[in-house]
């Protein structure tokens, strides 16, 4: 019989949390050791429609991306939505476990998924090297199979990518031809100097913020540089979910252990609609 203890310790292989940012929270945040598992859901966030996803499918394990208590709590009284959570967890004998960074600098990590889900062919290297491994990192700088204008790469991305209701934004000449592409998921804007000083054609990544972006933008419209994309920050780290799923099932089957994954459909992104796509009053 396949436990928690056993695939706590296929995930920690695959994704180390020493590697983890000091301030992260990673690891089992409830669900004993000792406990069966063989359904495990794999999602982005751990919010209700996730555990409503779980419950229905009978998974006795969610990994998630992002942390519930990524600062801590003094409380888990079911009067919070996230108490509420661990509850239903718990009371439905559900164990849930977080690897945010130290996924987000595997090798391969989150960004190698994003790049392949873009259109990213050939190697990829990370785009700013953990300083222990340069093998890992965050970020990843990979090639188009040939120089593609933006138009059709954003396209691609945009294939590639699920579904969200705020979509990409392109920041660039749409005609400019671009083959070299760093990809970052989730939050990037810490690496967009990174990004210029690697001599790319496109950045992608999510949450950009005006100011940043604009300066961005102006600094390679006047002088060369990178075009920026930004997407929605749930899409640019959701293609993991299945790579994660897979090399944790093939690592415990290779130890004898079968477990059953499946990756969550559900769109958990912040931004559920926008003005233009609603219908009309
Ligand atoms: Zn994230």
């Amino acid at each position: 019989m396949s436990t928690l203890a056993d695939a706590v310790t296929e995930l920690e292989t695959l994704y180390d949390p020493a590697w983890a940012e000091s301030w992260d929270a990673v690891g089992l945040v409830c669900g004993d050791p000792a406990q069966p598992v063989r359904k495990i859901l794999f999602a982005v966030d751990p919010v209700a429609a996730v555990a409503d996803e779980a419950l229905a499918w009978g998974a006795d394990l969610i990994v998630t991306h992002h942390p519930l208590y990524l600062r801590g709590t003094t409380t888990v009284a079911a009067t919070t939505f996230k108490g509420r959570l661990v509850h239903r967890l718990i009371k439905n004998d559900v164990a849930l476990y977080t690897a945010h960074t130290n996924a987000d600098v595997a090798d391969p990590g989150v960004s190698d998924a994003l790049a392949r889900a873009v259109g990213l062919t050939g190697p990829l290297v990370p785009l700013s090297p953990a300083a222990d491994d340069p093998r890992r990192g965050l970020g990843r700088v990979g090639s188009l199979p040939e120089p593609t204008p933006l138009r059709d790469f954003v396209r691609r991305a945009a294939r590639g990518l699920p579904r969200t209701a705020g979509g990409l934004r392109v920041a660039g000449d749409l005609g400019r031809e671009v083959l070299r592409v760093a990809v970052s998921g989730g939050a990037g804007d810490s690496l967009l100097g990174t990004a210029r000083a690697a001599g790319v054609d496109v950045f992608l990544t999510a949450d950009l913020r005006h100011h940043p972006a604009s300066e961005f933008a102006e600094a390679s419209s006047s002088g060369g540089g990178p075009a920026l994309v930004d997407a929605a920050h749930w899409a640019t780290e959701w293609p993991w979910l299945a790579d994660a799923a897979r090399r944790l099932t093939s690592g415990l089957a290779a130890r004898g252990i079968n477990v059953e994954a499946r990756v969550s459909e559900t769109v958990t992104d912040a931004w559920t609609t926008t003005a233009e796509s609603m219908t009309p009053a």
